[in-house]
């Protein structure tokens, strides 16, 4: 499989940094850099990848907090993702880190917006764009359906699914989502989550509570 994938543990909320990158060219891209850019830059030097995209699952601080300024330290290359319905999200991540005693977040724009069906390159590898609101309004997965391999933010975890009591959540519509678009992908699709361990499609459909 040329496509590579490593975890770094970013933000107070321990979330899943995904650094991608392609086993042959060592070109790659950073998902959902939420802080702690010391050790994203850290990891991208240990691989020896060359970071040529940034992918922003949804627009959550501990995702998205930490993007406009790795954007900058990496030559302003692009951004992408996630839906538009998190504009409002994006635009309020300084604000937000300060009152949640996170400093150094910053607001982004990202230079393109995902819709449901839209084809991202990333790593050497083609995603399919799947528009999941619930957790937030424009969370987005991104399936690499040849490699048997997604993205899935805060969508769904191992054993549990995103929160949705913000006001702007929806659980039913998270529920829907997981059900018409994620579980269809196959039970041996592999997904990176965006807190605690990767799981499968099958291992979900079988045991997590929130979707029997
Ligand atoms: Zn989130
Ligand atoms: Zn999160």
């Amino acid at each position: 499989m040329p496509l590579k994938a490593a975890i770094v543990p970013v933000t107070p909320f321990q979330q899943n940094c995904t650094l991608l990158w392609d086993e042959e060219t060592k070109i790659g891209a950073v998902v959902d850099p939420g802080g702690d850019l010391d050790r994203i830059e850290a990891g991208i030097r240990k691989i020896g990848m060359t970071p040529e995209k940034i992918l922003l699952t949804h627009g959550h601080l501990d995702h998205a907090g930490g993007a406009a300024e790795l954007k900058e330290k990496l030559a302003g290359i692009p951004i992408e993702g996630p839906h538009q319905a998190d504009k409002f999200l994006l635009d309020g991540l300084a604000a937000q880190g300060l009152a949640m005693g996170v400093p150094d977040m910053r607001n982004v724009t990202p230079d393109r917006w995902l819709a449901e069906g839209d084809k991202v390159s990333a790593a050497g590898a083609t995603f399919s764009v799947l528009h999941c609101p619930g957790h937030s309004p424009g969370s987005v997965v991104l399936v690499n359906a040849a490699q048997r391999f997604a993205l899935v933010g805060d969508v769904l975890f191992q054993g549990s699914i995103g929160r949705t009591d913000f006001p702007y959540g929806n659980h039913d519509s998270l529920i829907t989502a997981i059900k018409t678009k994620l579980l269809p992908l196959g039970d041996d699709l592999v997904f990176i989550c965006g807190h605690g361990p990767m799981s499968t499609i099958g291992e979900e459909r079988q045991t997590n509570p929130f979707i029997q």
